[in-house]
């Protein structure tokens, strides 16, 4: 979908996903499509609930059984929303894998590290002996870090940082294409985090795995991604390369959420920007865009007309009237939520 030297590892195609509640179906990702390059760090930016971890799951098949889910995620020529239940036993982990928030959730308290990740290979490798697992493990996780001896601990004998660098042993150990790491540096400290930035960067080229970090931190993904993008309310706000989108944001929601991220530069007499309004209740999304009630450039043809996600630059594409041709983009303006 956008110029990029590298080949598409997956390819995300009118993806809806609605969630049945007591009070109505949530459409917590509407018409969303996008690719995943090999060999990319893709960032997933936006606020709390506007479907980021939705989208990460619908990846990997993870959602409620109740959920409606449509559209297509392409891997390999084989679109996963169609798996059986023995074809997504093998691709998740092997083809496929996610870090969590917290590790403390992910891994078992009662397990030693290396009967987990060993365990974890005989699972998707059952011909694999113990012994070949260990020697395996010792190499991975001495290459994030960790003493080989360290694996003989339980989760708790371990500092946060150290729990966060066995979920990614957890997610290389069966070398897959594409690592889903989820608010995975949300529970580190400033200084653990960058440290642990700094290191994931350097192993995931050396792995050549694809990754799509999930979060809330707009600054983390300038720090680690290739390319960002910006989510709103279900769908695709923004998407584009990390230089171009952090120096020209056209999106009028990438714009405020740039505009109130703290700089090192900021005159301590400057107040950030604070972006009116609330996000939307998805069970009664705003018609047309679903920015338009808080969106200090709406237009008349906002409230009544969807836009799409559509090329700007070779490397930036926008879902905004602003950027696309329609008749009724000459009417006069309209009132903004503040
Ligand atoms: Fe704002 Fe309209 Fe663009 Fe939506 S489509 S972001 S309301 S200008």
């Amino acid at each position: 979908m956008m110029d990029n030297e590298k080949e598409v590892l997956v390819e995300i195609r009118d993806l809806d996903v609605r969630y049945k509640t007591r009070l109505g179906p949530v459409s917590a990702v509407d018409d969303v499509s996008f690719d995943i390059f090999q060999g990319e760090i893709l960032g997933l930016v936006g606020e709390s609930g506007c479907g980021k971890s939705t989208m990460g799951k619908a990846l990997m098949r993870l959602l409620p059984p109740a959920t409606d889910i449509h559209g297509k995620v392409i891997f390999d020529g084989a679109d996963v929303l169609t798996f059986s239940e023995d074809q997504l036993r093998d691709f998740r982990g092997r083809r496929i894998s996610m870090i969590f928030q917290d590790p403390m959730t992910s891994l078992n308290p009662v397990q030693r590290i290396d009967n987990h990740l060993v365990e974890t290979i005989q699972v998707h490798e059952p011909d694999t002996k113990e012994t070949d697992a260990l020697s395996r493990i010792r190499g991975l996780v001495e290459r994030l870090g960790i003493q080989k001896e360290r694996i003989e601990d339980f989760p708790h004998q371990l500092s946060g940082g150290m729990r966060q660098r066995v979920m990614i042993s957890l997610g290389l150990v069966l070398n897959p294409s594409l690592i889903i790491a989820d608010e995975a540096t949300t529970s580190l400290d400033v200084i653990v985090e960058a440290k642990f930035l700094d290191e994931l960067r350097e192993i995931l080229d050396e792995f050549g795995v694809s990754i799509l970090v999930i979060t809330h931190n707009i600054a983390l993904v300038a720090e680690l991604a290739d390319r960002i993008a910006v989510m709103y309310a279900g769908r695709i706000a923004e998407l584009g390369s990390i230089y171009s989108v952090f120096d020209n944001p056209l999106h009028p929601y990438t714009k405020g959420l740039l505009q109130s991220v703290p700089s090192i530069k900021l005159d301590e007499r400057e107040v950030l920007y604070k972006m009116p309004g609330e996000p939307p209740n998805l069970t009664h999304p705003p018609p047309g865009c679903r920015f338009h009630p808080r969106c200090p450039e709406v237009m008349p043809i906002c409230s009544n007309h969807t836009p799409s996600l559509l090329h700007v630059t070779s490397k930036q594409m926008v879902n905004c009237w602003l950027y696309q041709d329609h008749p009724e983009k000459d009417q006069p303006t309209i009132e903004v939520a503040t």
